[in-house]
């Protein structure tokens, strides 16, 4: 029988290549986020014929409570269970924390880290009926260690990786892992922002920007890929990785090891 795989901000970066992923085992996809209606649409066409499954998509605002609710009920409705939860969608402002807007701190507490909960303690229910799941957070580097200017952004992500560690608790009996992977640099359009924004800053060019920015922090002085991240789900989504629950997984160049 097909399996499911739900994932948060998946019509960009890194929710998109993990839901390729997925798309690649034949699971049935629930795709998530905003961006251009046409964009999207030609996102599932590809997904369906190149991978012959079935595609939903939800529009729902992450940062309301009520339409996770509703996007979690269409899926299950749908599809029968949602076997894989994948919280990727996330979002970014960078300022020293004396200015940083207090409407960014709680939009960025809401979608990166409140959401979570919310898919969570939605999906839960329906994964201990069919007797199995798979919850995978898209933490950052940045749950484990800080930069500075992006307060609201390391808060929730060491709230997920917290958020992770008791989920696993919770269902460690039951079938269901729950893991968080930990990417350093991924070039997607988020990342490629904050590119942009040290280029104008510094006044030099976007490759010079994107290099000192990566080699500041990753060894490797390269950045890993949406597929990168998109395969280490679907290896934790396997059966050989039934005991690795509760574990924070680094792909960062070697960022946080020092
Ligand atoms: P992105 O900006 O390319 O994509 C973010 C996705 O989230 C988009 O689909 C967007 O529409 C969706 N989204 C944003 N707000 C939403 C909302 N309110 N409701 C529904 N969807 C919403 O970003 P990305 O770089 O692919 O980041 C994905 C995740 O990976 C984030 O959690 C981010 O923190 C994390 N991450 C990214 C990097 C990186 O270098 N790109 C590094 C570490 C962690």
């Amino acid at each position: 029988m097909s399996k499911t795989a739900l994932i948060t901000g998946s019509t960009s970066g890194i929710g998109a290549g993990i839901a390729e992923s997925f798309a690649r085992q034949k699971y049935n996809i629930i795709l998530n986020g905003f961006g251009n209606i046409a964009d999207i649409e030609a996102q599932q066409k590809y997904l369906t014929d190149t991978y012959a499954i079935k595609t939903l998509y939800s529009a729902c605002d992450l940062s309301k409570a009520d339409q996770i609710d509703e996007m979690i009920k269409t899926a299950k409705s749908t599809f029968g269970c949602i076997d894989v939860l994948v919280n990727n969608a996330g979002i970014q402002y960078t300022e020293k924390i004396e200015d940083f807007p207090p409407e960014k701190w709680d939009a960025i507490i809401a979608i990166n880290l409140t959401s979570a909960f919310h898919t969570i303690r939605h999906t839960i229910p329906i994964m201990k009926e069919k007797g199995w799941g798979r919850i995978i957070n898209i933490a950052s580097a940045h749950g484990l260690v800080a930069s500075k200017n992006k307060s609201a952004y390391v808060a929730s992500k060491h709230g997920i990786i917290g958020l992770t560690k008791v989920v696993a608790l919770e269902t460690a009996t039951v079938n269901i892992t729950c893991n968080a992977i930990c990417p350093g640099w991924v070039d997607t359009p988020l990342m490629r922002k904050q590119v942009d924004d040290k280029a104008k800053t510094l006044g030099v060019s976007f490759d010079q920007a994107l290099l000192d920015m990566v080699s500041e922090k990753q060894p490797s002085q390269k950045c890993a890929t949406p597929h990168d991240i998109g395969e280490l789900c679907v290896f934790l989504a396997r059966e050989e990785a039934a005991q690795i629950t509760g574990a924070s997984y680094s792909i960062d160049g070697g960022w946080t090891t020092e």
